[in-house]
């Protein structure tokens, strides 16, 4: 896999089209073991990151990922806007200088950042946050010489129904405790839609 300018501008897009169209069903989630805000704050989110990749010219996939990452930050708000725009700065941060991202690359700005967000968020894998969806991707791309799409969209979507099983402990769904079980993390399943963008964008 190879990303350059317009293939993470379609990333993005593509995340964008997913979370607009299941806005209702993140919130429906974020309801159960939340504030009911989850869908209404990403779908505010990533149609303002797309209103602005669209308009803007790029040189670096950096620079995109740069944009991106202070629009989460400035505009999804609640405790996932930092946790996915400190992701997409780490990421960007990581792949400075380096045009097209190759797969190493790609890797290693993944690893970033799954590590901002753990460092931003003090979630280990196991407490039923968009860390338990971003661990196994990141595992995935380590893991593997050539990236299949269909692996990256399996792998987020097989971590973000295992969510079901887990009791939160952090963020606002702990305090639903062991009634957090059953229902899948809001974040992962956001999460999942953006890995499941991303194997569309590898598949061409
Ligand atoms: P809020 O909970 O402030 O209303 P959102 O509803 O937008 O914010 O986002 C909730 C999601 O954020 C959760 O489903 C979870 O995936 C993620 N999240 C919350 N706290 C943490 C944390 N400490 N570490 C990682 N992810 C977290
Ligand atoms: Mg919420
Ligand atoms: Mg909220």
């Amino acid at each position: 896999m190879e990303l350059q300018v317009e293939d993470t501008i379609q990333w993005l897009e593509k995340s964008n089209e997913k979370i607009q169209q299941n806005k209702d069903y993140l919130t429906a989630l974020d309801q159960a073991i939340g504030d009911s805000d989850h869908g209404i704050n990403m779908s505010r989110g990533f149609q303002e990151v797309v209103n602005q990749v669209k308009s803007k010219q790029y040189d670096t996939v950096s620079d995109v990922l740069k944009d991106t990452a202070m629009t989460l930050m400035s505009k999804v708000g609640g405790a996932s806007g930092p946790l996915f725009g400190t992701a997409f700065l780490r990421f960007s941060m990581r792949v400075k200088g380096i045009d097209p991202i190759s797969q190493d690359a790609f890797t290693k700005g993944m690893e970033d950042a799954l590590a901002g967000i753990i460092q931003r968020g003090k979630a280990a894998t196991g407490e039923k946050t968009m860390v338990d969806v971003w661990s196994p991707v990141v595992d995935y791309f380590k893991g593997t010489t050539i990236v299949q799409a269909d692996e990256v969209a399996q792998t987020a979507k097989k971590a973000m129904e295992q969510t079901k099983e887990i009791t939160a402990t952090k963020g606002r769904a702990s305090y639903f405790k062991e009634k957090s079980i059953g229902h899948i993390d809001p974040g992962a399943a956001s999460s999942f839609y953006i890995f499941e963008a991303l194997s569309e964008v590898i598949k061409g």
